[in-house]
């Protein structure tokens, strides 16, 4: 017997539908130079239905790839809808990737049409003459003269959306068909394409809503300082229309802690979403200036493990940091470390510095990293998690790497975790990042949460280096905190991990430096250190 329910198709115009019927008094502030930039969920969907001509006139049809190239602003939402909804795809171009990436990625995905922040056009000029599919570039201009540049002639956004049409008609969408793309950020290798659905994204959207995960509320002020140029800014765009959330853009000061708390305070944001080294920042910020966010009551971090000392951090400060996991191919709300009824206050607070345990719609498992077994949810034993559900990737775009699935269909993520019997994953490391040393293994996570525990230490990263004797051998990297710079010695952070870790454990080198070098995305780059570091003893 088959049920008789609606075959409604699950597509990011439903998202639209709400923020423009139920939700047009709604607020969306952009930072800007002098001051915001302030309009209405309303004046947003307008704007997207020009826009939604303006591709059309372009001759933009169903399927075609859309670049952008922009921060999180008020026109990137608008592309974030209009693409989609009128059977384009959006692809979100990582402005931080090196120029033979980004032209990697355009090429790709053969984008059509690339639309631009005026401050990114630089970025863009790099790889001028080395886009041949791109046909028309678009700027995403706030006024003033554009930077010099070999890209031919330019079209101006504003300029398009005044001449166009008020009114569109949305094509009935398939909602297994591509929405978006977002490239990997390419840790290793060239980046590859993950395409989402319109089904895989309105699912996710949904997700975000529950109390349980990220629990975007239409009574929440959210600043997302995650990218919207990578993982869709985790998919707050899409939760915050579907919730009808009041959305906070940093545009360009996403990496300026003043900024971020100037907007944050300003406008009573309830909810901040961002890495951890963003957060690193922040707290600087309000321990320096004493300014406080009495309104916020959820910092999301995710994207790298959030250190224990931040969460500590912030609590000092009344701000509950909620741990999350997840990845370009998972979304990428994978995991969100809330607590359960039956933990004990002691417990819970163990609970919330895991990455949690998985969302619904997500199921996930650990394997042998050697002989793909399944493992046991006892705390202890570690392996590879994988994870199945309608909001992971199935394959990569011109590169349907078998690897990544098991034969059963599970996505291998490459991180490693032990799960708790009830269902809480802890990440110990990346399959690439842990270090095997004699033949066990060290967890650089937890070696790097453990140094960043002390006073001195602003930021740390361990990564192995070869070692004659053992193979591999974890070496630290500690960025002291200004106030102690030149203050703090090698023997002092080993004598502090005496008694956290295990003594084989203990990194055979503790070196000072400036600053690490970050990812793209803001995550501390282990393949640069790698690469880099002089060999153990060796300096
Ligand atoms: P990239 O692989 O390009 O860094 P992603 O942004 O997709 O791109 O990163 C996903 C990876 O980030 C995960 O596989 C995991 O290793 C790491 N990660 C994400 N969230 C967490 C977290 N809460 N704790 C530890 N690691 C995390």
């Amino acid at each position: 017997m088959r049920g008789l329910m609606q075959d409604y198709p699950l597509t990011l115009q439903h998202i639209f539908w709400r923020i423009e019927k139920l939700f047009a008094r709604k607020e969306i502030v952009t930072r800007r130079e002098d001051g915001v930039h302030r309009y209405t969920y309303g004046d947003c969907a307008a704007r997207v239905k020009r826009l939604a001509n303006v591709l059309t006139g372009l001759g933009i049809g169903p399927g075609d790839r859309i670049g952008t190239l922009a921060w999180n602003n008020y026109r990137h939402l608008e592309l974030y809808y209009a693409v989609p909804c009128m059977g384009a795809v959006l692809h979100t171009l990582n402005l931080r990737l090196f120029p033979e990436q980004l032209a990697f990625v355009i090429n790709d995905a053969e984008d059509k049409v690339l639309f631009v922040d005026q401050t990114i056009l630089p970025i863009l000029n790099r790889i001028a003459g080395q886009i041949p599919h791109v046909e028309k570039i678009i700027v995403l201009s706030d006024g003033g003269d554009l930077p010099p540049h070999n890209l031919g002639d330019l079209l101006d956004y504003e300029a398009l959306l005044a001449d166009a049409g008020k009114e569109f008609a949305w094509p009935v969408l398939d909602e297994r068909d591509a929405a978006a793309m977002c490239y990997t950020s390419g840790t290793t290798g060239n980046p590859k394409g993950v395409v989402y659905s319109h089904r895989s994204q309105f699912l996710h959207a949904m997700a975000g809503l529950q109390r349980d995960t990220l629990g975007l509320s239409e009574t929440d002020t959210i600043l997302p300082v995650v990218p919207m140029f990578h993982v869709n800014s985790w998919g707050i765009p899409y939760g915050a229309g579907m919730a009808g959330a009041k959305l906070l853009f940093p545009d360009r000061w996403m990496g300026d802690g003043a900024a971020l708390l100037e907007l944050a305070r300003e406008e009573d944001a309830t909810l901040l979403a961002g890495v951890p080294t963003v957060w690193i920042g922040l707290l600087r910020q309000i321990e320096q200036t004493g300014i406080a966010l009495p309104t916020v009551h959820t910092i999301v971090g995710g994207g790298s493990a959030v250190p224990p000392a931040l969460i500590e951090g912030m609590d000092r400060h009344d701000l509950r940091v909620v741990h999350a996991w997840g990845m370009t191919e998972t979304s990428p709300i994978g995991t969100v470390a809330r607590p359960r009824t039956w933990h004990s206050a002691e417990q819970a607070e163990v609970m919330r510095r895991t990455q949690g345990p998985p969302v619904p719609g997500v199921e996930l498992r650990i394997a042998d990293i050697d002989s793909g077994a399944e493992l046991p949810w006892d705390g202890v034993a570690f392996g590879e998690v994988q994870v199945r559900g309608p909001w992971i990737i199935s394959a990569y775009y011109h590169d349907a790497d078998p690897g990544k699935l098991t034969d059963d269909g599970w996505f291998r993520t490459g991180d490693v975790a032990t799960m708790t019997p009830d269902g809480y994953m802890s990440i110990v490391d990346r399959t690439k990042d842990v270090i095997k040393s004699g033949g066990e293994w060290i967890s650089s996570v937890e070696l790097e949460n453990a140094i960043m525990a002390h006073p001195k230490v602003l930021e740390a990263t361990v990564i192995a280096l070869p070692h004659p004797k053992w193979q591999e051998r974890p070496v630290a990297f500690v960025v002291p905190a200004p106030e102690h710079r030149d203050q703090v010695t090698q023997q002092e952070i080993l004598d502090f991990l005496a008694d956290k870790v295990a003594r084989w454990w203990l990194p055979d080198e503790v070196r000072f430096i400036a600053e690490l070098p970050k990812t793209s995305v803001g995550k501390f780059d282990k393949k640069v250190l790698r690469a880099e570091a002089a060999p153990i003893g060796g300096e």
